[in-house]
């Protein structure tokens, strides 16, 4: 199982990661930053955010 989390004091709110998350669980909220919008435990682990985030402030951890 895979966690995804995001880092709101390093996420630019670039909006890349919303776009590539192929579980769709991942939007910009009301400050402009990403956010998990769905079971963070959804994640597939595929770490497209990961790759994408040019500022490090998405987070994959298996658990
Ligand atoms: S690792 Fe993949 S499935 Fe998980 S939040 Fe990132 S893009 Fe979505
Ligand atoms: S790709 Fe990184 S910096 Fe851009 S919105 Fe997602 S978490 Fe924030």
């Amino acid at each position: 199982m895979y966690v995804v989390s995001i880092d709101q004091d390093q996420c630019t709110g670039c909006g890349e990661c919303t776009k590539t998350c192929p579980a769709d669980l991942l939007s910009l909220n009301g400050q402009g930053k990403a956010e998990v919008s769905g079971e963070p435990t959804d994640c597939m682990g595929c770490e497209s955010c990961v790759s994408v985030c040019p500022s490090g402030a998405a987070k994959v951890q298996e658990c």
